[in-house]
């Protein structure tokens, strides 16, 4: 690791990422397929840095948003089937040949276009079809869904791999994710799926996989990076660490009569919001230091009087540990009016990706 030329950086605790997927696959029913969500970079976490230990971690499969995603993931990993999430459009279509992709479809178009595109190339295609139980997203409604399975089935160049639905609140509202899983349980069963991937539970829908049936694969994201959906409310399936952190340094100090002002070498551009709340604070010598707003492109200023000692060049963490003090990922969120997911995702490019913790 070099940070000596990084003025703002994210540290990604590798070891970490891979226990944490190990953990959460050893809380799953035996044989549960495990689906890693790597959209968004790894949700920010590189992906290029990331993809080896979800694998070690015991990833089956991987899943993203985009072709593009999809593009990415193949430069790195040949073997592993990746689900692209989103409906795609018509001109991105020919390109789940190219690159070994699972699409997931919701509408008939979909299903004829692929199978002429698949037939024309003499492939038989593996897809996944969506189904919306409630989330108001896309997805073939549950009440056509089973007569949609039977349309799809009867394309001769594809072949429903797998059929899923999201949960629209398994984090906040219990009988509506039971009315969900009600609604997809009997979807499946009146079709009759055999030997294809089930799935439902993404991180915070994992509290409801019990004994798993009829639900063979699960679809991780956030958990996977160490952060709990629900902030602190209930408990996870498993006990997952921080992978994520994000550090800058102290630029310069100006001191007045009043006060002794950091300029920290962060700023919007490095994905510092400019709405901290109140009683937002950064680390600094192990001490927490209230952010004084004055957030610009480069700089944010912090009060460091309860670091009086602090130098030019130390580090600031904005998210993770110094000392024995420990501001998390989602404390700064809740700082900066954001979920965990937006956090993860808005830190740029800018800011450089070093890995720690390797072993
Ligand atoms: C992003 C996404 C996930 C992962 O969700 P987390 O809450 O981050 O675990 C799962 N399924 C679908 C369809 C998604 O779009």
């Amino acid at each position: 690791m070099n940070t000596a030329l990084n003025r703002s950086w994210i540290e990604i605790n590798l070891g970490a990422l891979e226990n944490n997927v190990r953990k959460i696959k050893a809380a799953l029913p035996k044989g549960t397929v495990y689906i890693a969500v790597v959209k968004a970079d790894a949700y920010g976490h590189s992906l290029p840095r990331s993809v080896v230990r979800f694998l070690k971690g015991g990833a089956d499969m991987f899943a993203v948003a985009n072709m593009q995603e999809v593009s990415r993931i193949r430069e790195l990993v040949s073997s592993k089937p990746v689900l692209v999430l989103s409906p795609l459009l018509p001109d991105e279509r020919r390109l789940v040949f190219e690159y070994g992709a699972t699409p997931a479809i919701s509408t008939l178009e979909e299903a004829l276009d692929f199978n002429s595109l698949a037939r024309e190339r003499g492939r038989i295609l593996d897809l996944h079809v969506k189904i919306d139980t409630g989330m108001g997203r896309f997805g073939v409604w549950h009440e056509k869904a089973v007569e949609f399975l039977r349309e799809v089935s009867k394309f001769s160049n594809l072949r429903i791999s797998g059929v899923f639905t999201h949960l629209s609140s398994a984090d906040c509202d219990e009988s509506y994710t039971h009315m969900q899983m009600r609604n997809f349980t009997r979807v499946v069963e009146e079709f009759g799926a055999k030997n294809i991937l089930i799935h439902l539970h993404a991180s915070a829908g994992l509290n409801y996989i019990k004994d798993g049936a009829p639900f063979n694969a699960v679809r991780v994201g956030l958990l996977q990076y160490g952060i709990s959906p629900f902030g602190g409310r209930c408990k996870t399936i498993a006990d997952v660490e921080p992978v994520m952190s994000f550090k800058a340094r102290i630029a310069s100090i100006s001191r007045n009569e009043k006060r002794i002002i950091a300029t920290v070498s962060a700023g919007f551009a490095d994905g510092v919001p400019s709405n901290f709340s109140k009683n937002a604070c950064v680390l600094v010598r192990g001490k927490k230091c209230p952010i004084l707003g004055g957030v610009s492109l480069d700089e944010t200023l912090v009060d460091i009087a309860n670091a009086s000692e602090a130098e030019q060049g130390d580090e600031v963490v904005f998210i993770g540990k110094q000392g024995g003090e420990c501001i998390d990922l989602p404390l700064y969120s809740h700082w900066t009016r954001r979920i965990p997911w937006e956090t993860m995702v808005a830190i740029p490019r800018r800011v450089a990706r070093e890995v720690v913790n390797v072993k």
